[in-house]
């Protein structure tokens, strides 16, 4: 297969790129994949919402540009925070026109606080934002006939120089595992563009859906693109205790917003003994603090204490987390949430420049697994769809520019080699692995880190690593086996990036670095 731009991944970053560089110009070729149905993303499961300045009355992008820098703990890239705050505005108004509805009140925009932000400036749909603004994206989407959407489509690795035997220093494309095929197909293309989201799968807690998995960060680090602060994982304060589904459920920290409280295990109010501003404190601060209490206390989870919120502005905000926790047995407001922190979001990633170009040419990552600059050490809460937003449009127009003066596709691009069959007793050791690395990543990687831990960490990812390659080399490639590659590889990444750490910031914490 052949195409002008290959778009990988169907989040909010890779969808809205595509309408973006369609509108620019009609004539391009796009290509966009998903490795699930095209619903099936992070963005899909954003409950609290965007955060951007939109009651000059109150707000500023000064203050807002003030609250992202401080959450960030001097890591940011102030250039990229001020104009991703500015422009902001003007992309929130494009989702609007496509279609995307958030709450009201009074003919107003209703907007919410969430941690860290110094003014209320959160638009939400409910606490279903992102799955409103995935379903207008898919219907703005389907209807340009120049994106063609390819659903159950795996990348397992980037096309570069290594494949067609050059020296230029580009990426031509992707193979890709198909599904419906059976089979890896190349996708040659002039532009690649990675929004495959962030890798919280890497852990065992995680609020990220299992396309999680890190496959882009995976596949960037084998074709050696530059990659930066991927130590800085942020840690979800409240996911729910009980599965839903055998999945981990977020409790939107808009909740904390509209006024409830945390407390421990004894039922005591606790934040206020680590923070002045409480519960409405930046993640980092929350989740370790309730990782605090619940190591002095032995427990298993700290609450979230909701009852100064009615139940109809329950049933009105948060419908969903209303009806989920009831389908696990807690009536909401009298009952309080079991809760724990769980790996979240990838501040760091695939490192690009403002028009979201990475270090290898032809190659742009937009979303959660590029790196920035806005986040630094954290990330503000709601500001990650703002910064896909954001970053989708100035790449398409850069990338729109690079199609009108660069004509050349690679000709030379190899098949995939390597048939080979997959047999059941593979697939049993490919879970026992990913459950061991997941296992070693939460309890050795965590929210607080030890040198010790690290290096005993290190020691058992390589040996996941080598029987992972043992797997590889031996059998034919499925999807699994390909998450599994990609997901050691970044854990491995990770803990040597994090062992160069010598001073906590942001959501970063080695317990060694303060003595
Ligand atoms: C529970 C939850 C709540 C959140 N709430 C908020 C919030 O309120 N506000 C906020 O700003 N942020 C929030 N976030 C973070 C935010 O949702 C994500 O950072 C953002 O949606 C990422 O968008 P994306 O386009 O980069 O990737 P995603 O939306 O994750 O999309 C990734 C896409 O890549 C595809 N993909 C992955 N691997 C492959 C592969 N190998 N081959 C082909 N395709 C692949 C997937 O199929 C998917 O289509 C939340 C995240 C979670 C998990």
């Amino acid at each position: 297969m052949v195409s002008d731009v290959l778009v990988i991944g169907s989040g909010i970053s890779g969808i809205t790129f595509s309408i973006k560089l369609a509108l620019i110009n009609s004539n391009i070729k796009i290509t966009l994949i998903s490795k699930s149905n095209i619903m099936e993303t992070n963005t899909r499961y954003a409950q609290g919402g965007i955060a951007v300045v939109s009651n000059f009355k109150k707000d500023s992008f000064k203050k807002h540009i003030d609250d992202t820098l401080k959450a960030g703990a001097g890591e940011c890239n102030k250039k990229v925070v001020d104009f991703v705050i500015k422009e902001g505005s003007e992309r929130i108004r494009e989702l609007i026109l496509w279609g995307t509805k958030f709450d009201t009140n009074n003919n107003k925009l209703d907007l919410a606080r969430e941690g860290g932000h110094s003014e209320n400036r959160i638009l939400h749909h409910k606490d279903q934002t992102g799955e409103e603004i995935q379903k207008k994206l898919i219907e703005k989407v389907k209807s340009f006939k120049n994106i063609e959407i390819f659903e159950n489509h795996t990348l397992v690795d980037l096309i570069t120089d290594h494949h067609t035997k050059t020296n230029h220093n580009k990426c031509y494309g992707a193979y890709v595992i198909s599904k419906e095929k059976e089979e890896i197909i190349k996708i040659a293309a002039k532009v690649t563009v990675l929004s495959t989201g962030g890798a919280g799968n890497i852990y065992s807690h995680s609020t990220n859906p299992s396309i999680a998995t890190g496959d882009g960060l995976g596949a960037a680090y084998r074709a050696k693109v530059f990659m930066e602060n991927l130590p800085f994982v942020q840690f979800h304060p409240t996911a729910l205790y009980h599965k839903i589904n055998d999945k981990t459920f977020l409790i939107s920290e808009a909740v904390r917003g509209a006024g409830a409280f945390l407390r421990n295990s004894k039922g005591e109010l606790f934040m206020k003994k680590y923070d002045s501003r409480g519960e409405l404190a930046p993640r980092d601060i929350v989740a370790r603090a309730i990782q605090m209490e619940m190591h002095n206390l032995n427990s298993k989870y700290v609450y979230l204490d909701g009852s100064s919120i009615e139940r109809k502005n329950w049933k009105k905000y948060f419908p969903k987390i209303y009806s989920n926790c009831l389908s696990v047995g807690i009536k909401l407001p009298s009952d309080m949430i079991p809760i724990v922190p769980a790996a979240h979001y990838f501040c760091g990633g695939i490192k690009v420049n403002e028009n979201g170009e990475s270090s290898l040419n032809s190659l742009y990552a937009i979303g959660e697994c590029s790196s920035t600059g806005l986040h630094g050490a954290n990330r503000l809460a709601s500001n990650s769809l703002l910064e896909s937003l954001v970053f989708s449009h100035r790449a398409a127009v850069d990338v729109s520019k690079f199609i009108s003066s660069n004509n050349s596709l690679a000709f030379n691009v190899p098949s995939w080699k390597g048939e080979k069959f997959v047999s059941s007793e593979i697939i049993k050791e490919e879970n026992i692995l990913r459950k061991e690395l997941q296992k070693t990543m939460n309890n050795k990687v965590g929210i607080f880190k030890f040198n010790g831990g690290l290096n005993e960490a290190e020691n058992i990812v390589l040996n996941i690593y080598n029987q992972v390659t043992r797997l590889y080399n031996k059998n034919k490639l499925t999807q699994s086996l390909s998450e599994l590659r990609n997901m050691v590889s970044i854990s491995y990444l990770l803990i040597k990036q994090a062992q160069k750490i010598k001073i906590n910031k942001g959501v970063f914490y080695n317990v060694d670095n303060e003595k």
